[in-house]
């Protein structure tokens, strides 16, 4: 019987312990952003709360035990983000921001590059973020297209030993930094060439590179507010000269194609466990309500079918997506971050299903989901982002899961039996 879900007595206390922590901690976040009109300023009264985090050994967890982490494994933070997220999106998703921004390098880094950028993380968990600058100001669903005057529009040219960045981001979850001023650390995705001449072709160009955030040029031009989410940072960059040493490089020119790909496998699967979270509070309010309320009539609302049925498959679909989510990490895990498919799919079917989760909990409790005095109006605008952020849903059944099916010897079996 080796299919099995059954978590270890360590993923138990995982849970156990990331629940307490959620409810302990994260369960104030909401109060106090609330406060704060400008989303500059809700990011920064996260803060404390992040300290906590970082106390707790999440961002440790990131950082593989080589380099002094705690290095756990996709299934574990799957596992505990969705604890973390069944409380507060905001904070965890700058926790998992710092594990995206790091993402690059732990994938494609050379041991130097690892040994020279990680261990400052180690040093100072709470107060050092890192930041994955990929969606560019004029879009990324194309960034890697074929034709050299379109794509990203980030560039770095060679002059002498450095690279130099120009371009203008936007919606890079932990950007600004703490002090509003930048990242510790940027994985800035960017095209790379020798020479000004922006005639190379994003296959042979993409690249990233790794970019301190003292580094002379970056400058954070404001702030994205979002309805949901609404305490993740989202700034706009722009990288003006930004010059680095030559070394910062992960690989070459033209993996970085693949590398944003990999990269975006590995939060694919965690957004599907974030999605899980954030559909588990909504269900966990219906039921209460529809066992509690009778709305003026003479049983409790649980005791009529249609609501009892709604209940039923609002679990039943939280469930299926649990379990999807957790094979996609186990087989990042195996794959050693090379399975795609699955986690892919697990990202859009997640998210939507999550939008729906909600939607079919609201209708459940009616006209006063739609007020500040339940969570659902706000659980369903954090919900929103699952399937628009992360290369957004149209964008990697696009750009992954289509093209996979194009291409010839596509074995529609291989996710289910584990082979990428
Ligand atoms: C909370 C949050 C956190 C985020 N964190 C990060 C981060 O850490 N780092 C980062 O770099 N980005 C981040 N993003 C940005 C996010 O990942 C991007 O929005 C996404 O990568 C690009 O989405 P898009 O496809 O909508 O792009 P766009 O380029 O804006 O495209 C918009 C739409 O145009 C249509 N379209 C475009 N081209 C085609 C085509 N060829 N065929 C068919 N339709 C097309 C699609 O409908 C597409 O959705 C974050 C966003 C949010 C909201």
């Amino acid at each position: 019987m080796p299919i099995d879900f059954t978590l270890t007595d360590a993923q138990l206390e995982l849970q156990t312990n990331a629940r307490a922590f959620a409810q302990g901690v994260l369960g104030g976040v909401r109060d106090v952003i609330a406060a704060h009109d400008k989303p500059q300023k809700r990011f920064f009264a996260t803060k404390p709360f992040f300290d906590e985090v970082a106390d707790a050994g999440f961002i440790n967890a990131l950082i593989p035990e080589a380099y002094g982490g705690a290095g756990y494994s996709n299934i574990d933070l799957a596992i505990a983000a969705e604890e973390l997220m069944a409380v507060d999106v905001s904070v965890p998703t700058t926790m998992l921001g710092v594990g995206l921004g790091l993402q690059p390098l732990l994938i494609h880094g050379s041991h130097e590059q690892k040994q020279r950028f990680l261990p400052a993380f180690i040093e100072k968990p709470a107060d050092r973020l890192a930041c994955l600058a990929f969606t560019d100001v004029g879009g990324a669903a194309n960034f890697d297209d074929p034709n050299p005057d379109a794509g990203l529009q980030t560039f770095a040219h060679r002059d002498g030993d450095d690279w130099v960045i120009n371009g203008r981001k936007q919606y890079n979850t932990n950007g600004s930094g703490w002090d509003g001023k930048g990242a510790y650390l940027f994985s800035v995705v960017c095209r790379a060439e020798e020479h000004r001449d922006r005639r190379v072709p994003a296959s042979e160009s993409m690249a990233v590179i790794m970019v301190p955030g003292n580094t002379p040029g970056i400058e954070i031009v404001g702030w994205h507010d979002m309805p949901g989410h609404r305490a993740v940072d989202s700034p706009i960059i722009h990288f003006n000269d930004v010059r680095v040493p030559a070394e910062n490089l992960l690989g070459e020119p033209g993996d970085g194609v693949e590398l944003k790909y990999k990269t975006f496998s590995w939060t694919a699967g965690l957004i599907g466990a974030a999605c899980v979270g954030v559909m588990r509070s909504a269900f966990d309010y219906a039921f209460e309500y529809c066992r509690s309320e009778k709305r003026a009539g003479s049983v409790p609302i649980i005791e009529y079918q249609n609501a009892g049925y709604m209940l039923v498959d609002i679990k039943t679909r939280i469930e299926a997506c649990r379990y999807m989510a957790w094979k996609a990490c186990v087989e990042l895990d195996r794959s050693g971050g090379l399975s795609e498919e699955l986690p892919t799919m697990t990202k859009i079917f997640a998210s939507e299903t999550c939008v729906q989760v909600i939607y079919d909990a609201m209708r459940l409790v009616g006209v006063d989901s739609y007020t500040s005095g339940t969570p659902l109006a706000g659980l369903m605008q954090d919900a929103l982002c699952f399937p628009v952020y992360d290369g957004g849903n149209m964008g990697i059944r696009r750009r992954r899961l289509h093209q996979m099916m194009q291409r010839d010897g596509y074995d529609p079996m291989a996710a289910m039996l584990g082979r990428w």
